[in-house]
């Protein structure tokens, strides 16, 4: 099953990833894929936001993985970006709490899949022939200079976990 949404604004973006946080607990993993500036930062720091986590999400292509607590105690964001990691052994070797907390990996296509079972996929497209400046595939390239464009959002569950992804329509709009 897979729901695909048109997202308009970095501010949708957000707010996407504050109703899927509602539906996350400890033992659940996100997999984002888009290319540079698709906004996969900007959907994770909605869903930080929406899980109350301490400190503001950034994007982490300097840190592997970044763990937020949250301010409730539930269980922690960790916020991967595996955009320099060659193989799944690498992803391995940060030793992340896949049981104990919420993953959301960046760029873990190909990687995530060889260490969870299950996981929602989150796949953000910008516009065939748009935003070519703030397309660069130079991780040091300044996202923030992307303009305001429409995303094409595509939602799939791997795994029985995620078999209904009904809430997702239910949430509204
Ligand atoms: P990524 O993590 O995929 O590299 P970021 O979230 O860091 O991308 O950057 C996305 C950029 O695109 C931000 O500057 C954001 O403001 C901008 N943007 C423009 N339109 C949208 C949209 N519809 N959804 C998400 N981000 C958008
Ligand atoms: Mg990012």
């Amino acid at each position: 099953m897979s729901i695909r949404l048109r997202i308009v604004d970095p501010e949708a973006m957000e707010a996407l990833g504050a109703r899927i946080a509602g539906e996350l607990r400890a033992g659940d993993a996100v997999l984002l894929s888009g290319e540079l500036g698709a906004g996969k930062t900007t959907f994770t720091r909605g869903l930080g936001a929406a899980l109350g986590v301490r400190g503001t999400v950034t994007s982490p292509t300097f840190v592997l993985a970044r763990t937020h607590p949250r301010e409730d105690g539930g269980a922690p964001l960790v916020h991967v970006d595996a955009y320099r990691l060659g193989d799944a052994a690498e992803l391995d070797d940060l030793d992340i709490d896949f049981a104990g907390s919420i993953a959301v990996v960046e760029w873990g296509a190909g990687l995530l899949e060889h260490l969870v079972d299950e996981w929602l996929s989150i796949t953000i497209m910008r516009p065939t022939g748009a935003g070519a400046a703030g397309a660069a595939d130079d991780a040091g390239t300044d996202p923030d200079e992307a303009p305001v464009e429409p995303r094409e959002v595509i939602i799939e569950g791997v795994g029985e976990r995620w078999s209904d992804l009904g809430w997702l329509h239910a949430a509204g709009d």
